[in-house]
């Protein structure tokens, strides 16, 4: 493939790996020329001093200066593919010059009438042009540019400078020339070919590397469902358990009349019987909605409501729970919001699980305040704030998972199963929402749900019940 001198996007690469090979394989051509072209000049004795000195200058300054312009194109910043069209461009233009310097010693060298000095310079250019069509086969713009000026310089200096032109000598050279370009369209040709070669085996490792790390991924997230899973199965495992022995053993009691005609006892553990059934109970029901969020089951019932009344039932409901643990209940609600396009039972459950945390992770003497208001894009926030334990930061995504108790709670005694807020994240989600956790240990957690403002209605018969609360 012959790439121009301002490769496409497509075909950049390739010319950029064929400029890399020309400059690798011409990396000491800048010191050794001069070198050889100092030891042409010494050599060649019969020609005036001026004419060698001249000739010799010429080569050191344009290997020095090419030597500058290489460095400083090569660290030159901006866009890859300029930068490689410009590289192209100054690559080529200083090795012409320099080759038109090389090549001139036909002229400068040249010794008229002196058959051995013609034959010596076409045989050092001749040798130089093998070099060069080696070094620059890779870039055909080069290859062809190094081609005509050292013909040229080999056939042209009889004529120019009027002397009697060798026949045989040009004769030989014109052939010389002629395999030579057989040789570089070949060395072109396989050259091309290995680069190309290069780059699908490179492109080839690249796709390998890229499946297997795929694949490890893969294994990692199976492992982690594993253990996610038995993870689960054991905490379903206790959960179930503890209630259910309490059920079978206290009823049991009842059963074998073990307390006599202690009637007060048979009430005292039929209470917890019930307590026990209403725990399963309220844990068969999280476990249903979190199945149905899981598995992309849960159908909304949605419907228009009011969630300042909601809130408000809510906080009602939970007065004399947070007076007995001695908290203060707090209500910030924004009676002015409009009614909400919602499933009410989800949202509900959402309150539910906010005021019921923030009541159990929240000291006596403490704050629980419920909030509900709309921002200045119109969404609607609600959620519960207080002035308890908190939560560390690094718990902050492990609450929102199953079972996703953070370490600090295990003092507290009423603890629950770690289903809560999954579930609040869930339904949130579900309604195109999302759950926002602030908390700093020792200080507080407020944690508000954000819905879209799509959700909120215009006020209609709703909203002046809402007012009522
Ligand atoms: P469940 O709600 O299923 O009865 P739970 O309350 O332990 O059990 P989540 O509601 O999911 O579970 O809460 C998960 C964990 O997040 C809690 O165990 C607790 O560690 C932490 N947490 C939640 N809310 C608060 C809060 N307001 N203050 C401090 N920690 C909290
Ligand atoms: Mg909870």
């Amino acid at each position: 493939m012959v790439i121009a001198l301002h490769p496409g996007p497509d075909d950049a690469w390739l010319a950029e790996a064929q400029l890399g090979l020309y400059t690798k394989a011409s990396r000491h051509s800048g010191i050794m020329l001069p070198i050889g072209a100092g030891l042409i000049a010494a050599a060649s004795t019969e020609v005036p001093l001026a004419s060698r000195l001249t000739w010799f200058g010429l080569v050191v300054f344009l290997a020095g200066a090419n030597e500058v312009l290489f460095r400083w194109v090569n660290k030159k910043p901006g866009h890859p593919l300029a930068n490689l069209r410009l590289r192209l461009k100054i690559y080529a233009g200083s090795a012409f010059s320099f080759l038109i310097a090389w090549c001139s010693m036909s002229v400068f060298l040249w010794v008229p009438d002196a058959p051995l000095n013609h034959m010596m310079l076409t045989l050092i250019l001749a040798c130089s042009l093998a070099g060069a069509v080696a070094m620059t086969s890779v870039l055909t713009s080069m290859s062809v540019s190094m081609f005509t000026t050292h013909m040229s310089f080999m056939l042209l200096p009889p004529l120019l400078l009027n002397a009697q032109p060798d026949y045989v000598l040009s004769g030989l050279t014109l052939v010389y020339g002629a395999l030579l370009i057989g040789q570089a369209i070949a060395l072109h040709a396989s050259s091309t070919r290995t680069l190309t070669l290069e780059r699908e085996r490179a492109g080839l490792v690249q796709d390998l590397s890229q499946a297997k790390q795929q694949s490890d991924r893969d294994r990692a997230h199976a492992a982690a469902a594993g253990r996610a899973k038995s993870q689960f199965l054991s905490n379903m495992n206790h959960e179930l358990r503890t209630p259910m022995n309490a059920i079978l053993g206290f009823s049991e009691l009842i059963k074998t009349k073990a307390f006599g005609t202690d009637i007060d006892k048979y009430a005292e553990y039929a209470n917890i019987i019930h307590d026990s059934g209403q725990h399963l109970l309220t844990l068969i029901n999280d476990m249903l909605d979190l199945a149905k969020i899981e598995g992309g089951r849960l159908s909304l019932r949605e419907d228009e409501m009011s969630i300042t009344r909601l809130l408000g039932d809510v906080a009602d409901n939970h007065e004399a729970q947070a007076a007995q643990s001695q908290i203060h209940l707090v209500r910030e609600i924004d009676f002015s919001l409009p009614p909400l396009f919602a499933d009410e039972r989800a949202l509900r459950q959402i309150a539910l699980n906010l005021i019921s945390n923030a009541l159990k992770f929240t000291q006596p003497g403490g704050t629980v305040t419920m909030f509900a208001r709309t921002d200045n894009s119109g969404r609607i926030i609600f959620g519960v704030r207080d002035t308890g334990i908190g939560i560390a930061p690094k718990d902050h995504a492990q609450v929102f998972e199953r079972f996703g108790r953070s370490r600090h709670d295990v003092t507290i005694a009423n603890q629950g199963t770690g289903l809560g807020l999954a579930i609040v994240k869930g339904f949130a989600e579900a309604h195109d929402g999302h759950v926002r956790l602030d908390s700093e240990l020792g200080k507080g957690t407020t944690l508000s749900v954000m819905l879209p403002a799509e959700r909120a209605r215009p006020a209609s018969h709703t909203s002046a019940k809402a007012a009522a609360v």
